[in-house]
């Protein structure tokens, strides 16, 4: 590896944001989901986490634009198994879905360690993920469409958490674990 990318992955390692995360509950279509980790790589994120109900979908290089090397993909099959775990990591656990309970999603403290929930294409999130969520939360819709694409809502709510981090100075603090920092530098991105 020359110096030049040595030191370039060294500061992306420096900003990544391992306390703030993505758990996508059976988003299959592959051009969504390459969208979705090509966001998250932009905003640091260093894993997300796919549940898969039915069949595995896939992170195809060219919308990813190469993203998934540098984002690791967690695969759970089951929504209640992981958003315990989420939760016993000492992560809020926000549900994206457009119900009268669910704040503006301006109105959530990203600073604080985080797991977002975004709900399949056509069906949204399913109701054992809205029961178990921490918060509800909803992009305020004002046109004729009821909602937004995944990928679309996903870059909204994961650029004001960026806005938010950037201005608390979490991306002049590195978080990684030396081990963890090594493990990419030394071993690769993410297979
Ligand atoms: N008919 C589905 C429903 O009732 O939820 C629409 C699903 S939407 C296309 C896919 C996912 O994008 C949702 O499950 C949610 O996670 C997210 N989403 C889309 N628009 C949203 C909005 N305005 N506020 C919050 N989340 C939104």
């Amino acid at each position: 590896m020359s110096p030049e990318r040595f030191a370039r992955i060294n500061k992306l390692l420096d900003r990544r944001q391992p306390d703030l995360t993505l758990c996508l509950e059976s988003v299959h279509k592959n051009h969504n989901l390459s969208a979705l980790i090509r966001t998250a790589d932009a905003v640091g994120l260093h894993e997300v986490h796919a549940i898969w109900f039915d069949r595995k979908g896939k992170i195809k290089g060219g919308t990813a634009m190469g993203s998934q090397q540098w984002v690791k993909v967690h695969h759970h099959d089951s929504t209640a198994e992981t958003i315990a775990q989420l939760k016993a990591e000492g992560k809020q656990v926000l549900v994206t879905h457009l119900s009268a309970s669910a704040i503006d999603f301006r109105k959530v403290d990203y600073t604080k360690p985080t797991a977002i929930l975004f709900g399949q294409e056509k069906h949204g999130v399913s109701e054992q993920a809205l029961a178990l969520a921490d918060q509800h939360v909803v992009i305020p819709m004002v046109g004729m469409a009821q909602s937004l694409n995944v990928s679309v809502a996903a870059a909204a709510i994961l650029y004001e958490a960026q806005r938010q981090r950037e201005n608390a100075g979490m991306y002049e603090r590195p978080q990684l674990s030396a081990d963890e920092r090594h493990r990419v530098l030394f071993e690769g991105g993410h297979p």
